[in-house]
């Protein structure tokens, strides 16, 4: 089975929307849709007929480009379930275990409610990517605008036990934040702190820092690591469940903007 390619594209301020064709079938995804017109914009640039538009959550920055996108291409909208009456043009309703196919790359569904109740992740098989929306960011997680904190720990625990070496794609680029807020939780991690100096890198260069690994965040992201006694120290809280470490981080990342 050929590989896929793939083009991240920024859209509005800080949002990204992924570009997957699939040269054997033909067939062209995009998960997310931003902004219908750098998509299209892309999709032209490569020649691309876009086939399969899927969202993980309703949120307006990821789905405002659906109907456009549909109307242009005829594509197929594929979202989760739970939020049916809330994605323009939904056409395959999705939810935890269900699967999809571009071409012969199969995606498994994962349910990571928490940010909203409906959000989805998607997992490629056989390329070991995932797409996780505003659930997982590299070095941060998404606010908890409908879930609490233990639901979403829960769903940040089911990616961190992805393969080490799975590809992240997320959906906001907010890793430069992200990176100073997680220096004043583990100050002490030297991983965090190579990463934090590569992160500054890229942005002085206008590079993009995502996508990342699950290997990666596991060692830098403080929203994944609430076994670390450094932090643990830090937060004043030893012997507590990692879902209150979780709560606990969340607040401080909300406070500190
Ligand atoms: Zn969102
Ligand atoms: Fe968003």
């Amino acid at each position: 089975m050929g590989a896929l390619e793939i083009r991240q594209i920024r859209c509005r301020s800080d949002n990204y929307a992924v570009l997957l064709h699939d040269p054997e079938s033909g067939e062209t995804m995009v998960v997310d849709t931003p902004d219908a017109k750098a998509i299209n914009a892309e999709l032209e640039k490569e020649g691309w007929k876009l086939t399969h538009i899927i969202n993980t959550h309703h949120h307006h920055d990821h789905v405002d480009g659906n109907e456009a996108l549909k109307a242009e291409y005829g594509a197929t909208i594929y979202g989760p379930a739970h939020d049916r009456d809330r994605i323009p043009g939904l056409d395959v309703a999705l939810k935890d275990g269900d699967g999809l196919s571009l071409g012969r790359h199969r995606f498994d569904v994962i349910a990571v409610p928490g940010h909203t109740m409906g959000s989805l992740a998607y997992y490629i098989c056989d390329e070991k990517i995932v797409f996780t929306g505003d659930t997982l960011f590299s070095l941060g997680c998404g606010r908890m605008f409908e879930g609490d904190a233990e639901t979403m720990w829960h769903s940040l625990d089911l990616l961190r036990h992805l393969p080490d070496d799975t590809t992240i794609y997320c959906g906001h680029e907010y890793t430069l934040n992200n990176a100073e807020f997680a220096l004043t939780i583990e100050p002490g991690n030297e991983a965090l702190q190579k990463r934090a100096e590569e992160v500054r890198r890229l942005m002085r260069e206008r590079k993009p820092a995502c996508p990342t690994t699950v290997a990666l965040e596991k060692a830098t992201n403080p929203f994944l690591r609430p076994e670390s006694p450094e932090i643990r120290e830090n937060l004043g809280m030893m012997g507590v469940e990692n879902y209150r470490i979780f709560a606990e981080l969340r607040q401080r990342k909300d406070a500190f903007g």
